[in-house]
This record gives C-alpha cells, sequence and structure tokens, in this order.
C-alpha cells in the first residue's frame, strides 16, 4: 500500500461519525459522554503509518487515549451521573505479577484503547460516547477544567520518567525535545522544584517550552555543546532523536541519570555508548506510568500547572482528522486538544 492509501484507511480509522453505540453497557463499565481528548504522538504514528512502535494495525480503529468524559449512566458503580472523570486508559487484569507490584504498566494482560498493542484492537476515546471500566474512572472535585483534565494521562507518562530518574527539587534537569510530552516534563520537574534546561531545534518549541517552567531555553546547533558537557543531574530525553540522545549522554554528569521518556522508533542508530561507561551513566526507560495518574490528577485539581500555556489548538471532535494533519505538518507548539459536545 502507498503511503497515501495507507494515510486514507488510516483517516478511516480515527472517524468517529456513525459510531454503533452499543445497547447494552458492558459489566463494571460506565456510559460516558466526551468532555476533551488530546493528540499524543502514538496515534499520530498509527494515523500516518498505521502502526507504532512496531505494533501494526488489524484493521481500522477509533484512535485516542488521552481524555475526561461526563457520566452518563454509572451502571451500578459509584460513579454519580453528570460527574467529570479523568479516563486511565491502563485496564490491567489486576492479577499477574507486575499488577501485584503496583506495575500495571508493565501488565501481561493488558488492555489499552485505541492501540494495535490490544488484540482484538479497542476503540479509542475520540467518540462522543465511551463505555469504560468504572474503576479506571477518576473523579474530580468541582470546578476542574475539562480542557486541563485531559493533560492527566500524557502527565503521568511525563511523572512516570521523573519518578524514574528520581528528580528532585534542587537539581539540574534538561529536557531534550520540547513536544508536548516534553513540555509536561518540563512543566512537572518545574513543579517539583527543578532547575529545567530545555533543548530543542524549533525556537518556536523552546519559548513554549519556557512558558512551562523552563528556565533556561537551548536552541540545537546554536550553543555550544562543549558548555553544558557532564551539568544535569537528569536529562529526560523527549524528542526521540538519536543526536539529542547523544547530547543527553554529554550533557549528563558523571553518574546522572538519563530517562528515556520519548517513543524511539526502531532504526540504525550511531550511540556514544562508551560514555555510559566512562561516566556510570545510568539509562533508564519511562513507559507509561502506575501510580502517577493520580498524582498527575491531584496536580490538575491543584491547579499547579498552567495547562493552557501548553495547549497549541483546539478543534471539534469531528474535525479530528483535521487536527492530526496538523499535528503531522509540524506546525502545532503544545498539545493540541478536541472538544466533545457540550451539552
Ligand atoms: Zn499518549
Ligand atoms: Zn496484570
Amino acid at each position: 500500500m502507498s503511503r497515501i492509501e495507507t494515510k486514507l484507511t488510516a483517516a478511516k480509522a480515527v472517524s468517529t461519525n456513525g459510531q454503533a453505540v452499543a445497547d447494552v453497557i458492558p459489566d463494571g463499565h460506565a456510559r460516558l459522554r466526551l468532555a476533551v481528548a488530546s493528540l499524543c504522538g502514538t496515534d499520530l504514528h498509527y494515523y500516518s503509518n498505521f502502526a507504532n512502535a512496531g505494533f501494526v494495525l488489524q484493521n481500522p480503529i477509533t484512535l485516542g487515549h488521552e481524555a475526561c468524559a461526563y457520566v452518563v449512566d454509572p451502571n451500578g458503580s459509584g460513579l454519580k451521573e453528570g460527574q467529570l472523570v479523568a479516563l486511565n486508559p491502563i485496564m490491567n487484569c489486576q492479577t499477574c505479577d507486575p499488577c501485584k507490584r503496583g506495575e500495571e504498566n508493565l501488565c501481561t494482560a493488558k488492555k489499552f484503547p485505541g492501540s494495535a498493542t490490544t488484540v482484538p484492537h479497542l476503540n479509542g476515546f475520540f467518540r462522543a460516547v465511551i463505555d469504560h471500566p468504572a474503576r479506571c474512572c477518576r473523579p474530580v472535585k468541582d470546578g476542574v477544567n475539562p480542557a486541563h483534565l485531559t493533560f492527566a494521562e500524557p502527565m503521568a507518562c511525563a511523572l512516570h520518567s521523573l519518578n524514574k530518574g528520581n528528580v528532585e527539587a534542587g537539581q539540574k534537569v534538561l529536557v531534550t525535545g520540547c513536544g508536548p510530552m516534553g513540555l509536561l516534563a518540563i512543566a512537572g520537574a518545574a513543579a517539583r522544584g527543578a532547575d529545567v534546561t530545555a533543548l530543542d531545534l524549533r525556537p518556536q518549541a523552546v519559548n513554549v517550552a519556557l512558558k512551562a517552567g523552563a528556565k533556561t531555553g537551548l536552541i540545537a546547533g546554536e550553543f555550544d555543546e562543549a558548555e553544558i558537557e557532564k551539568t544535569f543531574d537528569v536529562v529526560v530525553e523527549a524528542s526521540g532523536a538519536i543526536p539529542a540522545f547523544n547530547t543527553a549522554l554529554k550533557a549528563v554528569r558523571q553518574k546522572g541519570c538519563i530517562s528515556i521518556l520519548s517513543n524511539i522508533q526502531m532504526r540504525a542508530a550511531e550511540i556514544a555508548l562508551h560514555l555510559i561507561m566512562l561516566k556510570e551513566i545510568q539509562v533508564v526507560g519511562s513507559f507509561q506510568f502506575n501510580r502517577e495518574f493520580e498524582e498527575a490528577v491531584q496536580l490538575i485539581e491543584a491547579g499547579s500547572v498552567d495547562f493552557d500555556a501548553l495547549t497549541a489548538q483546539s478543534f471539534p471532535l469531528e474535525k479530528t482528522a483535521d487536527a492530526l494533519e496538523l499535528m503531522a505538518s509540524g506546525g502545532a507548539f503544545g498539545k493540541i486538544i478536541l472538544l466533545g459536545d457540550s451539552e
């Protein structure tokens, strides 16, 4: 299939029209009405390539795993009709060894919406009516803005990368890549009291990073890398670009930590691995999140992060394909959000 044909098929995959709504709500699920959803790099990979990180879609699906919604029918759960809830997309089995250890991100029987990792695939959150396990719906206190609450899932991913890197107040932290995930890592690290430097190729992205809480902004190619050598306690790699990973290896101090938050796709690469040995660098991976979902919701409830400054643009749900095209064009700085119908 040509790239264009793939794209057309993928565009059908995100169509939000004509979605059949089941008559019966599955056991343990609540019926919800979408409030706000947001676009993730994962959605873009599926949209553009019908695949992400080596997982290929077997059939068209509705994308989306970042959203908040209003309860329409609690279906016997403790949720209340009309309540705004954050949706945790990780539907873990609750019985495997990782689940027992509180590591639901590594659950061996996890279900995840809008993803080829779950077979058969489950439709994602880019739709008006969503049935979701009630236990994965986190009610929030009154007055929380749904346009902020949709950040719960990506913020949880960013907080997990900070926890994996043990980011604390007073540390010098470099975030390479100022896409939505990098921006949230910056905001989260700044909220913890770290001294954050942001690095990106694009001056506009660095500007948003400064609004997100970075004290210093660096534009790749416009500064001398020798000046930041062995400077940072922790580097959060959020670009997925190999040159940025090599910069991270240089910029981290001896015995420092590089936490990989980016969704690095498989490719051939030249990496300065000897620096890991010479400086005793720790390189840790960060995949999704566990308790950080709760941390993220609390951060949003507390209003500690200016999510409006991190929002690039909003589209109505029916314009999801346009929103993905904007993301694909690279012309958006910050998160793109989708608005459900307001009642
Ligand atoms: Zn995501
Ligand atoms: Zn499990």
